[in-house]
């Protein structure tokens, strides 16, 4: 048996971590089996689906590089077959034309709320042989089995039986013909071939309604895996709320998809004390029968840890794009040199976001008015004057060829010896010159990178600056 797994997002917000996490396990599972991951939009419900909603569901695919083998497929495409469906189960007498209007149910509701009972609908037009009443609209009920039970084993959960008599006749057409949720998944997972639904555990009340239609319709039943939520520190489900939710809101935010990635999958699922996964070894480590059964808590500080790790490990030429973005996504014209991963490899070891690290790497690219009011303040004093003088007319005189992080160094140390400066002492305000700030990579990288005629011109200004104290 080939696996085929799917991620059935409905396009009515943004991509959700916690949709996204589930869409990772079917991802694995598949890659892991050698089977197919297939991508469905579920964008039946025309009043909440939006165009911008979808396309952040493709987008947030292709950002965590989850790719899929089929798709994406768009239910609003196979209205047709769900109405042949429903036709055929009518056929067959599985399901039924039911008349009740909205007030019957709502009245049938509060008799049973008052009885204490568990509000359902009580079967009236199943096997009515009542004349419809006229100028009414019928939905389409399926008919539940009214005894036994449905036993499925759940592969997180353990096994779970619900009694048929818990479960009432389910509206599969609405009185416009409209299929709703639970037929049209049913179809599509029955067409598709799907072996494995893996989804969140919000919807682990329909899996006996789906089995049964899915039976009902001869169908191989699929195994499930119901993933539980995530939550927020205050146990509460994850939402706006705690912080960012919507995967492209990390992409903003400077995370690398492969650290949310390893973040998602170790929620709620571990191998021994490991931390870190490349991607093969989470292809080869994951078991879906493993996740844990309780709901996980997110924890945006461990996140942020596997971030910096990440930025820290990734080869810069494959840092250099994202930093190019977020810069420009800073309003900063980047006009290579200083070339990007050169920074980016000079920065990969401060930064815990890619737009923490755009943020620091400002002045490479561009001038900037005004120093760090304290850095100025402790640093670019008349104490240093003559030595920054120096080191500015050394440093105007070494050559395009070795303007090196060596020799610049060299020139550093030179100067401060001469003056009998300890380095740091000549080190900060030459920083402060040249960018503005007191924190920076260390300063002969950075000079370096700044390039000579921008130094140059910045420590001229500097020492304009001191000198008008
Ligand atoms: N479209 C459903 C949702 O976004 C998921 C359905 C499913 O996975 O079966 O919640």
């Amino acid at each position: 048996m080939t696996v085929r797994t799917r991620f059935a997002p409905s396009p009515t917000g943004y991509l959700h971590i916690g949709g996204v996490r589930t869409a990772l396990f079917s991802w694995l599972y598949a890659r892991k089996l050698g089977g197919q991951f297939i991508l469905r939009i579920e964008d039946t419900d025309l009043e909440r689906s939006t165009e911008a909603s979808v396309q952040a569901i493709l987008q947030g695919m292709e950002w965590l590089g989850l790719g899929y083998d089929e798709g994406p497929f768009y239910q609003t495409q196979h209205f047709d077959r769900y109405k042949a469906i429903i036709q055929i189960l009518l056929d067959k007498g599985l399901a039924y034309h039911c008349y009740c209007a909205k007030e019957e149910l709502e009245k049938m509701r509060e008799e049973q709320l008052a009885r204490k009972e568990k509000p359902r609908y009580n079967g009236y037009w199943r096997d009515s042989q009542a004349t419809p009443p006229d100028g009414v609209q019928p939905v389409v009920r399926f008919k539940n089995p009214q005894h036994g039970e449905v036993v499925f084993k759940d592969l997180i959960k353990g096994a779970i039986a619900v009694q048929n008599s818990e479960l009432d006749d389910l509206i599969i057409a609405r009185a416009d013909g409209t299929p709703t949720y639970n037929l049209t998944v049913v179809v599509d997972d029955m067409d598709m071939g799907i072996t494995h639904v893996i989804r969140g555990d919000d919807h682990v009340n329909n899996t006996p309604r789906q089995i049964n239609i899915l039976k009902a319709l001869g169908a191989t039943l699929p195994q499930y895996a119901h993933v539980p939520m995530i939550l927020g520190a205050d146990g509460q489900r994850l939402s706006k709320r705690h912080g960012a939710v919507s995967v492209l809101q990390y992409k903003e935010e400077g995370y690398l998809p492969h650290a949310l990635l390893n973040y998602l999958m170790r929620l709620g699922w571990s191998h021994g004390d490991q931390e870190i996964f490349s991607l093969a070894e989470m292809i080869e480590l994951f078991e879906v029968t493993d996740v844990n059964r309780a709901a996980s808590t997110f924890n945006p500080e461990k996140l942020q840890w596997l971030n910096q790790h990440y930025i820290k490990t990734t080869a810069s030429e494959q840092l250099a794009p994202i930093l190019g973005e977020q810069l420009a996504a800073q309003g900063i014209e980047v006009c290579e040199p200083p070339a990007l991963s050169a920074v980016a490899q000079a920065q990969a070891e401060r930064a815990k976001t890619m737009k923490e690290m755009a943020e620091n790497s400002h002045f490479f690219y561009a001038d900037f008015d005004e120093y760090d009011a304290k850095a100025a303040q402790k640093n670019l004093k008349a104490d240093v004057l003559d030595a920054l003088r120096q080191l500015t007319e050394r440093l105007a005189a070494l050559p395009e060829t070795n303007w090196q992080a060596a020799q610049i160094h060299d020139n550093i140390i030179a100067v401060a010896e001469a003056l009998d400066f300890k380095l740091g002492k000549l080190a900060q305000p030459l920083r402060v010159a040249v960018t503005g700030s007191a924190a920076s990579p260390p300063i002969d990288i950075t000079v370096e990178l700044i390039g000579k005629s921008r130094t140059v011109q910045r420590l001229e200004k500097a020492l304009a600056y001191i000198a008008a104290l």
